[in-house]
């Protein structure tokens, strides 16, 4: 087992961030960690990567406890943490050596780094002079200096332009082939790219532990994506039989219903009732999104 959390509580004062969480991660293993903000999953990042020590409970990593070996511990775990703190005025390659110092590893794993995580166009730079993109890679780079079996990233790709954001995902998708993942995240599709499990927490609770597949047909709803000829107010499309819920979107209305509704005959009655031309209407795969927010009461992004 690469990751075991048993009963793991951590109070901040009053406030309990984590209430009683328990989850194990095998080795091989892409994980996602969902939750909305303020669901603690930064918190509980931190302890299984010893950076934060926990109130109660067990959390272990490749068999190691946090509390009495946290040496051992780090070795076996590379974290980029949420706001990838990084000295700004060094150089990269200054700075991961330095890193690789720390670390107790050669030199040259620093330009095994450099290449793995693509920073050699860059590699001269300062880190203030890269773009957040840039500076995501080295905090990979950082993270995976010691070769650890184990990867706790929380929120990579959280502040990232979309081309950065196809970037550092397919990193982190190839790591993932070697590596242990706990990935936290609150975008959805990121999960439904990149792992084979979700665990969903809120509130210091978790909701659910599930592969990915099974999650997304517990999906009581299903959905349409429609584009009249002609305007079609979002109020209308709600009154339908069924509809739960209706959102525009750029590309159309995304018409969702109860999973046994004849979604399709309704709305080509709708239009033929008011009028309306369809234009498009096609299957809308609501995967995650749905259950995600059934569960916690709130929209992923
Ligand atoms: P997430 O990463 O899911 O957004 P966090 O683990 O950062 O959630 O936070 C969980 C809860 O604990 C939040 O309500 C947050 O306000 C609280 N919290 C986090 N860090 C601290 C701290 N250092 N002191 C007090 N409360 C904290
Ligand atoms: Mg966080």
């Amino acid at each position: 087992m690469s990751i075991l959390v048993k009963n793991a509580v951590k109070t901040y004062g009053e406030q309990r961030a984590l209430n009683d969480v328990s989850f194990s991660i095998s080795s091989g293993e892409v994980v996602g960690f969902l939750g909305p903000n303020g669901a603690g999953k930064s918190t509980m990042m931190k302890i299984i990567t010893c950076y934060l020590p926990k109130t109660s409970g067990d959390v272990r990593v490749c068999g190691y406890s946090v509390d009495d070996d946290p040496l051992e511990v780090k070795k076996r775990v590379g974290y980029l943490p949420e706001t990838n703190p990084l000295y700004l005025d060094m150089y990269i390659v200054e700075f991961l050596r330095f890193v690789a110092a720390i670390n107790n590893v050669p030199k040259s794993r620093v330009e095994d780094m450099i290449d793995l995580t693509g920073l050699g166009p860059e590699r001269h730079k300062k880190i203030g002079q890269l773009s957040k993109g840039y500076r995501q890679r080295v905090g990979l780079a950082q993270a995976l200096i010691h070769d650890p079996e184990v990867l706790i990233l929380d929120e990579p790709t959280t502040g990232l332009d979309p081309n950065q954001l196809v970037e550092i995902r397919g990193l982190i998708k190839q790591l993932g082939k070697e590596k242990t993942v706990m990935l936290s995240t609150h975008i959805m599709q990121e999960v439904e790219m990149l792992c084979d499990r979700v665990i969903i927490i809120n509130k210091g609770n978790i909701l659910t532990d599930q592969p990915a597949d099974a999650l997304r047909n517990a999906s009581q709803t299903k959905a349409v994506l429609v584009r009249f000829t002609g305007n079609v107010s979002t109020s209308a499309l709600r009154k339908i039989n069924g509809v739960v819920r209706v959102k525009q979107l750029d590309k159309g209305l995304l018409v969702e219903s109860e999973k046994h509704i004849d979604l399709g005959q309704e709305l080509f009655k709708f239009a033929v009732d008011n009028k309306f031309v369809i234009e498009e209407s096609r299957p809308y795969e609501l995967g995650l999104e749905e259950v995600f927010r059934n569960l916690t009461g709130k929209e992923a992004s």
